[in-house]
């Protein structure tokens, strides 16, 4: 996973000419149970010897929500399970309104790259 975000924000930088990236802000899902932390340490160690060497990493972790297929209910739901579990790759989430278990998961996922702050070259 790790590898994956650091590939896509050196072709995002690449793409726009950055010299020097300063920040890398992610958003990660409490539900695809990455550990922030060792998130972290993994980008830190892709990241010696490029352009990204120097960057801070920030990491927001997303709490989930749900759409029960019930009663219909959006939102976010409590979630208190394992926090960061590898070992279960299926959560067993219920709606905080009806308690039905047939409910979508709509956030908390995902695990996306919200924004780059980066030094440009100078064009000239
Ligand atoms: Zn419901």
């Amino acid at each position: 996973m790790a590898q994956q975000i650091f590939n896509i924000v050196m072709k995002v930088a690449k793409e726009n000419g950055v010299e020097k990236i300063l920040e890398i802000n992610l958003e990660v899902g409490q539900l695809t149970f990455l550990n922030p932390d060792q998130l972290k340490f993994a980008l830190k160690v892709l990241s010696e010897d490029t352009i990204a060497q120097d960057a801070k990493i920030k990491i927001e972790v997303i709490q989930p929500e749900i759409r029960c297929n019930s009663c219909k209910y959006t939102g976010k739901i409590s979630y208190n399970g394992p926090e960061y579990h590898a070992i279960y790759p299926v959560v067993f989430l219920k709606c905080p309104k009806c308690g039905s278990t047939d409910v979508e998961i709509t956030r908390g996922r995902e695990c996306n790259i919200k924004n780059i702050k980066a030094i440009r070259k100078e064009v000239t």
